[in-house]
């Protein structure tokens, strides 16, 4: 026989730790926090190196430091977590089958379920890199699990591929530890982490960074020898020529981040094709009825700080969906959030006007570099809002704060779009 809950929370990392907390503030008690790993944290246990918490507690702490205070939180309130024990599947009527060591095999059945588990890095296989498979060639991530966590150092000679903020921070890690990192090629003309990680992690340590280069040979056929990194033209294609031989015996690989989809998939819930997380709502509620979403498995974050807040909205709005059994006041009205010219995706994708009393956080990421312009969010001609941006990055989530009231009489879909050179 199922046993039955009224929550399930998927993953203990900082986006499920602050879901737990906040469905606990607002009433529910019957709730169990699944973590594969065997500590609470996620990510952040590898992540050892200050700038977590500026934004939720007004200090720098580490990636340890912010977890503990959430750990905290939780443990203070008694919440039901169940480390070691890994979600296999979910069901689209929300029925749970996790494994742990300790009790096997379980199966629990949710009134309300909370997506919270995370991204997995792009690895070297979806990447198409030439060359043979030699050993030496990492994922960032791994690379910092290693030196953080299990105290082992992957190389001497260093090149990382992608400016992710992994890399730029594994990038100074690497070198703080004895390392030569010789370069950072970076495929696209700006860098895909943020600027103060390319100020504090490659210039403080004049580490070179190649924009618009790609590796495009590994050359070792037991041990990485070496890589050859070229430049790119604005369509990526290296261009001849322009080919560097680097000797090095490791590669670090940073090149993306992807929410981890397949519990959502297997619980029949639409993936959107822009984040590859799933489809929500303004309450955070996927497709598939009493499922919510939150944190790096909704879409990929840069600061923590932003999952927390997220993360918590999913937590009250999972605690609602279970008191109220998920009847709304007015009879719905949906509308939807379309990314416009220069947007890549918005979070969420459709808004209830009937039924909003809460702030949208309207959460999305430019396509390019745009200098001196104007977001604008808008339903035909109608400006929602407006704001001003000296320059905007695809690295940096941008955030929009739609106020319910502005949301009153918009009938047609609304469009989130860059319009530069306005100001
Ligand atoms: C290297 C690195 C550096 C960063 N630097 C900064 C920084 O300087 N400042 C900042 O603010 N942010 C930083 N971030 C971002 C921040 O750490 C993340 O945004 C945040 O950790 C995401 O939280 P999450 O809970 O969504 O995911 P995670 O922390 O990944 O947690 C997900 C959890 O779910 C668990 N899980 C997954 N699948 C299952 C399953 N099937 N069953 C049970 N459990 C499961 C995982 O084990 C994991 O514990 C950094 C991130 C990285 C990777």
């Amino acid at each position: 026989m199922a046993e039955h809950i009224s929550l399930a929370i998927i993953g203990g990392g900082p986006a499920g730790l602050a879901a737990a907390v906040a469905a606990y503030d607002s009433g529910i008690r019957d709730m169990i926090v699944f973590e594969r790993d065997n500590e609470l944290g996620g990510i952040l246990n590898q992540c050892i190196h200050n700038g977590f918490g500026l934004h939720t507690f007004k200090e720098e702490l580490t990636g340890p430091e912010y977890a503990a205070r959430f750990i905290k939180q939780v443990k203070e309130r008694g919440i039901n977590c169940r480390t070691g024990s890994m979600v296999l599947s979910i069901s689209p009527d929300r029925e749970i089958t996790a494994v742990s060591r300790e009790r096997g095999l379980q199966i629990i059945q949710a009134d309300a379920v909370i997506l919270a588990m995370g991204c997995r890095e792009r690895p070297r296989g979806a990447l198409n890199i030439p060359g043979m498979r030699p050993q030496g060639i990492y994922t960032a991530g791994t690379a910092q699990k290693l030196v953080n966590c299990e105290g082992m150092m992957p190389g001497k000679e260093v090149v990382i591929l992608g400016s992710g903020d992994i890399g730029l921070i594994m990038a100074r890690r690497m070198t703080l530890e004895g390392a030569h990192v010789k370069a950072v090629a970076e495929l696209m003309p700006y860098s895909g982490g943020l600027k103060r990680n390319i100020v504090q992690c490659l210039d403080d340590y004049d580490i070179p960074l190649l924009l618009s280069h790609t590796v495009v040979d590994i050359k070792g056929k037991r041990k990485l020898e070496g890589v050859t990194i070229a430049q790119v033209d604005n369509t990526g294609t290296p261009i001849p020529g322009t080919e560097q031989y680097y000797e090095c015996d490791t590669l670090l690989l940073s090149c993306g981040l992807i929410p981890e989809n397949e519990l959502s998939l297997a619980a029949g819930i639409t993936i959107n094709s822009a984040t590859n997380g799933p489809v929500v709502d303004e309450r955070l509620t996927t497709s598939t009825e009493g499922i919510f979403a939150c944190g790096n498995v909704l879409h990929v974050h840069d600061l923590v700080d932003f999952v927390s807040e997220e993360a918590a909205r999913a937590g009250r709005n999972a605690a609602d969906y279970i008191k109220e059994k998920g009847v709304r006041k007015n009879t719905p009205h949906i509308v939807g959030f379309t990314a416009g010219s220069g947007v890549r995706y918005t979070v969420p994708c459709t808004v209830d006007t009937a039924n909003t009393d809460e702030d949208i956080h309207l959460r999305f990421r430019v396509r390019n570099v745009y200098k001196g312009c104007t977001i604008k969010v808008r339903s035909g001609d109608n400006v929602i809002v407006s704001k001003k941006k000296r320059i905007t990055v695809p690295s940096e989530m941008e955030d929009i704060i739609i106020k319910p009231e502005m949301l009153t009489g918009v009938e047609d879909d609304i469009t989130v779009s860059i319009e530069e050179g306005s100001i």
